[in-house]
């Protein structure tokens, strides 16, 4: 006891990366080796992601009572993470280059309007990408079930 437990477990942490890493071929996206995190996202989110500086490496955050959602709304949420992963470069172009461009003030609001537009981009991915892949099999196969 006493050793800070993580919120989520060891297989479930596995079958999402699993599942990631199956998203992620299905993008055409197969150099990304996807890390689930053990400390937990802030509250505002079912999940984040973020890359790895210059490395094709990702990191998802789960949100505090990941385990106690829809299996279902867990998957989508994975799909939408690593949907984000298209975008990453071009959104570290938009967002970083332009910053000597623009006062502070101006800067945030650009940021805060192009996460607005890929949000909306990424969501519209992730419908696509459910009706042209067999993602319940994918996320059933990452948690042991077969049907
Ligand atoms: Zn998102």
């Amino acid at each position: 006891m006493g050793k800070a437990k993580s919120h989520v477990n060891k297989k479930e942490a596995q079958a999402v990366a699993d599942y990631a890493t199956d998203v992620a071929y299905a993008l055409s996206l197969p150099r990304w080796r996807i890390l689930v995190m053990t400390d937990p996202c802030g509250d505002d989110a079912m999940a984040t992601v973020d890359t790895v500086d210059g490395k094709w490496t990702a990191r998802i955050w789960l949100c505090e009572d990941w385990m106690t959602q829809p299996y279902d709304t867990r998957r989508e949420t994975i799909t939408h993470e690593v949907c984000h992963l298209i975008h990453m470069r071009l959104a570290d172009t938009v967002i970083e280059d332009s910053k000597p461009l623009m006062r502070n003030g101006d800067h945030r609001d650009w940021t805060r309007r192009v996460r607005r537009e890929f949000e909306l981009m990424v969501d519209h991915l992730a419908v696509f990408l459910a009706e042209t892949h067999s993602l319940e099999r994918a996320w059933d196969k990452a948690h042991g079930r077969t049907s």
